[in-house]
């Protein structure tokens, strides 16, 4: 798919779980992974309804700012008792400024009264060449579980205290940085996008 082996390429997101996570995943490809900030690129706006159309946006900005291969990664967690949300927005599920504590805080209190546990992240990964590339790289993964009232565990980031999976015990912030890799929807997401490019 890329005629010219890839080098380099810059992430087109500042979030700090995020980049850790997608850094080690990429490792394989044995590239130069770069974050937008080495570039000064500051984070733009996910006004779309859809994961991909929000992904491809930010991916777009930081090739056209940087003038390298970029991948961005827009993902969230679908709530069945919500109807799917806060899905694009869990972000910014509890308003501006972004905040994972009132994230949290807010879903809990909104699953207050739901027996309706059930959630999944999803996570789409796009990959361009350039910022007009006609042929962007789009791959996806999924990861479900439920959701708990009372927080457990102090890895990952996000909504991980909160998203238990039964067949662990486990919520993903106790579990190990490589064994959420292993299974989670970014996970499962780079190891395709991984593939793609071999
Ligand atoms: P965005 O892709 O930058 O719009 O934001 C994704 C948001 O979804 C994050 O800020 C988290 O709130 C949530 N999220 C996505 N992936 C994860 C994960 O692996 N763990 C915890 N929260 C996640």
């Amino acid at each position: 798919m890329f005629n010219n082996p890839l080098k380099q390429l810059v992430i087109a997101s500042n979030n700090q779980g995020k980049l850790q996570e997608i850094k080690s995943l990429l490792a394989p490809l044995k590239i130069v992974v770069s974050p937008q900030s080495d570039f000064n690129i500051q984070e733009i706006a996910e006004p779309y309804h859809t994961f991909v159309e929000n992904a491809l946006a930010k991916a777009r900005h930081a090739s056209q700012q940087s003038g390298l291969p970029a991948l961005a990664d827009d993902s969230g967690i679908c709530v069945s008792a919500l109807d799917g949300a806060p899905g694009v927005m869990s972000a910014r599920f509890a308003g501006e400024p972004k905040s994972d504590q009132r994230n949290n805080q807010k879903l809990i209190e909104t699953l207050k009264n739901q027996s309706n546990r059930s959630a999944y992240y999803y996570c789409i990964i796009v990959l361009i060449r350039q910022a007009n590339d006609p042929q962007p790289i789009i791959v996806d993964g999924s990861w479900h579980g439920e959701i708990i009232m009372q927080p457990r565990g102090e890895g990952g980031f996000g909504y991980d205290p909160y998203f238990y999976l039964p067949t662990f015990n486990k919520t993903a912030a106790e579990l190990s940085a490589e064994e959420k890799n292993k299974i989670s929807h970014r996970g499962k997401a780079l190891a395709r996008l991984v593939e793609s490019i071999r």
